[in-house]
């Protein structure tokens, strides 16, 4: 399965697991907001103009058929001012809100993140053509590079947009391949949770586990290709849970040295037993504990 599918995978189940997201963080300290105007720009006056394989691509021959702009950390490639001051918005309040739950404050990488939107179906279809993605998706993330299709007048789907958002900001602080589910467990967490921040939402209200299977831990720690297509939202919902487990019920700052680890090469399961010994003494404790955390209405969120 190539990255791309991964990707398209990816989006088009956070659709759906993000209605049935996972449970409530506890208030933690909102990310400071200062206001991010995204400004045009000549092509020749943007600070970043390296691209990637896709991104190539997805420039094509002549930048000028593109508009231009830039935020802090993103150079965005448009046709409406109003979609890519709306993305870039958010994706700089993501930047934040993911380096305050990592607990980072040094960016591994000094240059941007480039964001292509597209707003015309046949430019985009094109464009999927050529990247071989499938002809209904919506999006892909790809390193630090991002590719959105936002149709005319109708917006961008904002979980999925934020799923997206956070695998590209995610890859400027562990570049190392992580395992699958703490890729898209992180993904989906912070596609609720930075939103929320971001809005002033109590994102506890109405959201919790409800109650559904979870994936089998075990074979979600060693998960290395995506599950058949009926298991996938179980997939995505526990692997959702597990890091909202270890983000709000543990010690958070042990969350950047547990990805540090794994993507160092250390099994799931022996870098949880490592970092979080002195909570859980084996794996049946921990996941013991991780089974009681996914009880629907344990108290009033449902946590
Ligand atoms: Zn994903």
């Amino acid at each position: 399965m190539t990255l791309l599918r991964l990707g398209i995978v990816a989006l088009a189940v956070a659709l759906v697991s993000h209605r049935a997201a996972g449970q409530a963080a506890p208030p933690a300290t909102r990310a400071a907001a200062p206001a991010v105007t995204l400004v045009e720009k000549p092509w020749e006056k943007l600070s970043h103009k390296k691209l990637m394989e896709f991104g190539e691509k997805a420039l094509g021959a002549d930048p000028h058929a593109w508009l231009h702009g830039e935020t802090e950390h993103f150079v965005f490639h448009f046709h409406e001012l109003g979609d890519a001051q709306k993305v870039g918005e958010l994706a700089e309040a993501y930047y934040r809100q993911i380096q305050i739950d990592l607990g980072v404050t040094q960016d591994r990488l000094a240059r941007k993140n480039h964001v292509f939107i597209y707003d015309d179906e046949e430019a985009w279809q094109q464009f999927v053509k050529i990247i071989r993605l499938d002809e209904w998706a919506m999006g892909v993330a790809r390193r630090t590079e991002l590719f959105l299709y936002s149709p005319r007048g109708r917006g961008f789907a904002v979980g999925s947009l934020g799923h997206e958002i956070t695998h590209c900001i995610f890859y400027r602080f562990e570049s190392n391949p992580i395992p699958l589910w703490l890729n898209e467990g992180f993904a989906e967490f912070e596609s609720g949770h930075a939103y929320a921040k971001f809005k002033g939402l109590d994102e506890r209200r109405g959201r919790g586990w409800g109650g559904g299977v979870p994936f089998p831990l075990k074979r979600l720690l060693t998960a290395v290709k995506y599950p058949k297509e009926e298991e996938i939202p179980r997939f995505y919902a526990t692997s959702e849970r597990l890091v909202r487990f270890l983000l709000t019920t543990q010690d958070r700052k042990k969350f950047l040295p547990f990805v540090e680890m794994v993507a160092k090469g250390a099994k799931s399961e022996d870098a949880l037993l490592f970092l979080y010994h002195d909570q859980f003494k084996s794996f049946a404790a921990f996941a013991d504990a991780f089974d009681k955390f996914n009880q629907p209405s344990a108290d009033k969120y449902g946590r």
